[in-house]
């Protein structure tokens, strides 16, 4: 079953009165109690997928078609008053990195009270032993401790700990956890992973996790949606995809996962992920698809259903869905 479910969703940005389109037709749904990877090169359009679920897009961009539903209700009709509500209350977003959300100049009580205080008009006294519990749930070792100090006293993880914490105030239903481990040491890393995993279970909390490490997708997550230059090249579950990845896109990115042994030679994607004033015909990733025959370079696929994957590539002559 479905919580969330992103329809035909078309963007992009007004540069010197120019429109360059940049996502195009993004399809996926995020399923009720689920973590969805959303994987890609850095500038593939992850973030802006995920940032146009909460309107949270630079002011020189447009959406021009699509549809978020969530609630039977399409997110990209409401306006801004309205979808404040959705904010952090049915939606929490988890950033890169931690410090770009928390104010440097208000202690961790503070922040975390301002949380409380949009949603439930608590009182401080009140809202003090909610918070300890929230803080005792995403781990924080000494809490009580912790919501005197500043941002600056805290390590990395604690901060994206407290971002999390965030999120269960507001009880959000959805998490967008934008490569929330990315500035994080290994062994944090993995602490985190697990925190988002005990949420899922325990809170009802289901996840977009946007990551260019697949070890991560292998790990913890249970269906994936793998981005191209502003397009869904193929989406399946997670065994599916490192079991049998149909797209070469995919098979490239799997390929260049180091192993531990480092018996096997690490592949190398050719080239670069195109920019936003490159226009490309055909397919998006022929000039660096090492399959690429004619009808790549001139017309750009539709979406093939091959076995449990929906594919984007000339290989698969199957339906189109
Ligand atoms: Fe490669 Fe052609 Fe498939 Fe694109 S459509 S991924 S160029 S084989």
């Amino acid at each position: 079953m479905s919580i969330l479910e992103v329809k035909n969703l078309n963007m992009g940005f007004y540069i010197d009165e120019k429109f360059y389109p940049v996502l195009k037709d993004i399809n996926f749904n995020l399923k009720y109690q689920k973590i969805h990877a959303i994987v890609g090169e850095s500038g593939s359009g992850k973030t802006l997928s995920c940032m146009s679920i909460l309107k949270l897009l630079p002011s020189n961009s447009q959406i021009t078609n699509g549809e978020i539903i969530y609630k039977n209700k399409d997110l990209l009709k409401l306006n801004e008053k309205e979808i404040k509500k959705y904010r952090g209350r049915e939606i929490a977003l988890i950033p890169q990195d931690p410090m770009t959300s928390l104010d440097p100049l208000y202690t961790i009580f503070d922040q975390l009270y301002e949380v409380i205080d949009i949603h439930y008009k608590m009182t401080r006294n009140d809202a003090k032993e909610f918070i300890i519990d929230t803080l005792k749930k995403v781990n924080i070792i000494n809490p009580e401790e912790r919501l005197n100090n500043y941002p600056h006293q805290l390590s990395g993880g604690m901060k994206q700990r407290i971002i999390i914490a965030c999120a269960l105030l507001g009880k959000a239903k959805i998490i967008i956890a934008d490569e929330p481990t990315t500035a994080l040491d290994v062994t944090i890393q993995a602490q985190i992973m697990q925190l988002l995993l005990k949420l899922k279970n325990e809170n009802n909390v289901s996840i977009i996790f946007i990551t260019h490490d697949l070890a991560l997708v292998s790990q913890y997550c249970d269906e994936v949606s793998v981005m191209y230059n502003g397009q869904i090249v193929e989406n399946a579950n997670a065994y599916d995809i490192f079991d049998s990845p149909k797209h070469p896109y995919t098979k490239a990115l799997i390929e260049s996962i180091p192993t531990i042994t480092g018996n096997k030679r690490i592949e190398t994607i050719y080239g670069n992920v195109p920019s936003i004033y490159d226009k490309i015909d055909g397919c998006p990733f022929h000039l660096r698809c090492k399959y690429c025959f004619h009808t790549c370079k001139k017309i750009n696929p539709n979406f093939k259903k091959v076995d449990n994957h929906i594919v984007r590539c000339h290989l698969y002559s199957n339906l189109d869905v």
